[in-house]
């Protein structure tokens, strides 16, 4: 156990055309109950903003907003998938959606369980 050294990773959506990189050394996962997070049953880990590049993409992002409209959820037009978003009580950060990840295994990761439901 103990802590990953802080390394790189890259991820994308299924049919490639959303790439990006992450630097985190995975403090704890995530999941969420917030009513969209639900349905997916995603796994999130979050990282800063600076930590967070998007590589290609840009233009296959769809923007799906609801409730507040503060937090942003963005998916791949072509394919469907839901790679990342932005929360409103954490606009600094992204939250990654980890099996987008390359070569990632969750195994030994403490997972956490985020109060969502009323944050959407
Ligand atoms: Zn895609």
């Amino acid at each position: 156990m103990g802590h990953r050294p802080l390394s790189t990773y890259t991820g994308s959506c299924h049919c490639g055309a959303v790439v990006f990189t992450i630097a985190t050394d995975f403090p704890e996962l995530t999941t969420c109950d917030c009513s969209i997070c639900r349905r997916k049953n995603a796994l999130m880990v979050k990282v800063h903003e600076n930590e967070f590049k998007l590589l290609q993409g840009e233009e296959s992002l769809t923007l799906y907003q609801f409730h507040t409209h503060t937090a942003k959820h963005y998916f791949c037009k072509v394919c469907g998938i839901y790679p990342f978003h932005r929360k409103r009580v954490t606009p600094d950060f992204v939250g990654i959606n980890v099996f987008c990840l390359e070569g990632f295994d969750p195994e030994g990761i403490a997972v956490s369980t985020t109060i969502g439901a009323g944050m959407a």
